[in-house]
């Protein structure tokens, strides 16, 4: 016999099972002794009341052994199978390739950036120096935007495929098994590219391909039918079926479809700041107390708040973090965050964003571009303001409320370097004023919050993407040329790592031979 119950446990308790299995009988109501095993099958924090909790979902095995479910997959040799080109090696084109090699479908996989490893030293040039390879940074190279990030695996709709698979396929290929158990799973930027080679190997080694420091530069179509693709090697490889999973920041791509006369839409995307606080301030502020205890994670928040009609709301989370300068280009300047999977630096990040609308950017009315435009300027304007290298345009939390330009900035972890500035020369005057309006509130919600120890950082302008590449609701094709299936945060079908990756898959499976 089974049963299924809540537990909840203080911190101290979280790893001892003997006090586990004694709570869990008292409960039932049974002699220990009957209880042959148990799993975990969910686990959140509770830090609503004034005692934090770990509430548990735990499912014990009673008068019978413990078995546990082995996750399989049958994946296939597909050296001599049909092929499907596909463009990116983010997380959507990464599961694109291995739904292919369990569809007995051969994948070749090409990528503009680097492999994990050599890719790491271009990041940290871009740290150090200053100076970013357009090729090769943090949102393009092996495992795309997704290798060198937090790593958060959860996602806001559970409706667009099968969340658990991509889990378990991340705890194949070495994440540990609590992220199949956490309410709010993450990896690391430490293990993903460890997670990201793995995939690599089981892809290659059954026949799969995949190309790095080749970038896409044209996609062969005749008769509204795809051909292949040509790439920056000069090499031309056919195929049917093109996947296009290039992420929000391939802007070539996007104006390749232009070219071609392929239809291309504006869509609404968010921009803003990244907000750094002191971790402390946000464990204290969440858990109620001075010191954080030793068995629980540095804490997380998420806030929204509405001002004059626009929302505002914080994203991608990074506690225990650093904020990381994300340009594709070398002008822009571009944040987002990332943490190791212990999240144990002293800082905790988050991007502070509000939704632009197409009716902000009335060009986009009539110009798909002109919301990538306006990202673009905003982006080359902070650069500009940062006085160069990365260096990037930064205020106080408080000042920028007031309106004073710092007169110093706070210690932070964006390594290029800060520069004290009126970030309202950066951001359109609806955003700032919407951000202005809203980090009191957000002050009220959470103790600690809103104070001059917190530095906003600009800008956090590639959340998503401004443009979508639209695609047909049953065959996922592009409407205009059969065997082009736009995929991923890019063409506007995915937002993170789970979702894009669920949408890799979900493009192979529209995929009929
Ligand atoms: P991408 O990951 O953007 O991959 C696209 C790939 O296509 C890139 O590797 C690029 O090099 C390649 N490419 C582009 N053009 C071409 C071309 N012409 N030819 C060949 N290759 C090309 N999401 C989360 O869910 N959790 C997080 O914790 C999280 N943290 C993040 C932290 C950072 C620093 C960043 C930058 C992003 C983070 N995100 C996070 C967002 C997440 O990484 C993206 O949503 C996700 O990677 C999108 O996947 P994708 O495959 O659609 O596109």
């Amino acid at each position: 016999m089974q049963k299924e119950i809540e537990i909840a446990l203080a911190p101290e308790f979280i790893y001892d099972t003997e006090y586990l299995l004694n709570v869990g009988s008292k409960q039932l109501k049974l002699d220990k002794n009957r209880i042959k095993g148990h799993h975990i099958r969910k686990r959140s924090i509770d830090a609503r009341g004034r005692q934090v909790l770990y509430r548990l979902r735990v499912v014990f095995f009673i008068d019978e052994p413990y078995t546990p479910e082995i996750f399989s997959t049958t994946i296939k040799k597909v050296d001599n199978a049909p092929i499907v080109i596909i463009i990116g090696a983010g997380p959507a084109g990464l599961f694109a390739a291995y739904r292919c090699l369990e569809r007995g479908l051969k994948p070749i996989v090409i990528e503009r950036g680097k492999a994990v490893q050599e890719r790491r030293r271009d990041l940290a040039r871009i740290n150090r120096d200053g100076v970013v390879n357009p090729e090769s940074n943090y949102c393009f190279g092996e495992g795309g935007a997704g290798t060198y990030s937090d790593g958060k695996l959860y996602t806001r709709s559970n409706k667009r495929g099968d969340v658990q698979k991509v889990l378990q396929i991340f705890v194949q290929h070495g994440a540990t098994d609590d992220i199949l158990v956490d309410a709010r799973p993450h990896i690391g930027t430490n293990k993903l590219p460890h997670i990201i080679e793995d995939m690599r190997n089981c892809i290659l080694s059954h026949g799969g391909e995949i190309r790095f420091d080749t970038r896409v530069d044209d996609i062969l179509e005749s008769f509204g039918q795809a051909r292949g693709v040509r790439t920056s090697n000069g090499e031309t490889i056919h195929a049917d079926h093109v996947i296009v999973a290039t992420g929000h920041s391939a802007r070539d791509m996007f104006a390749l479809f232009r070219r071609k006369g392929w239809l291309v839409e504006a869509k609404a995307f968010a921009l803003g700041v990244r907000i750094e606080h002191p971790q402390t301030v946000i464990d204290q502020a969440q858990y109620h107390c001075s010191t954080r205890h030793e068995n629980l994670p540095a804490a997380y928040y998420s806030l929204v708040e509405q001002v004059q009609d626009r929302g505002v709301f914080s994203f991608c989370m990074c506690p225990g973090g650093i904020i990381a300068p994300c340009a594709t280009a070398a002008d822009e300047i571009v944040v987002n965050g990332w943490s190791p999977s212990k999240r144990n630096n002293p800082h905790a990040n988050s991007g502070t964003v509000i939704q632009i609308n197409l009716e902000d950017v009335p060009a986009s009315a009539s110009d798909p571009f002109a919301l990538l435009d306006f990202q673009q300027k905003i982006e080359q304007q902070a650069f500009r303001l940062g006085g160069g290298q990365l260096v990037a345009p930064a205020q106080r939390m408080v000042d920028f409320v007031e309106r004073r330009v710092s007169s110093s900035l706070p210690e932070n972890s964006y390594k290029p370097g800060t520069r004290s500035v009126d970030l309202n020369e950066v951001l359109p005057d609806f955003v700032h004023q919407a951000l202005r309006g809203a980090l009191p509130l957000f002050g009220k919600k959470m103790k600690g919050y809103y104070s001059n120890e917190a530095i906003l950082v600009g800008v956090e302008s590639r959340t998503s993407s401004p443009v979508r590449i639209p695609r047909d609701k049953d065959n996922l094709q592009h409407p205009h040329v059969k065997g082009i299936y736009p995929c991923g945060e890019g063409a506007g079908y995915a937002g993170g790592i789970v979702s894009a990756a669920i949408d890799g898959i979900n493009c192979v499976d529209a995929i009929r031979l």
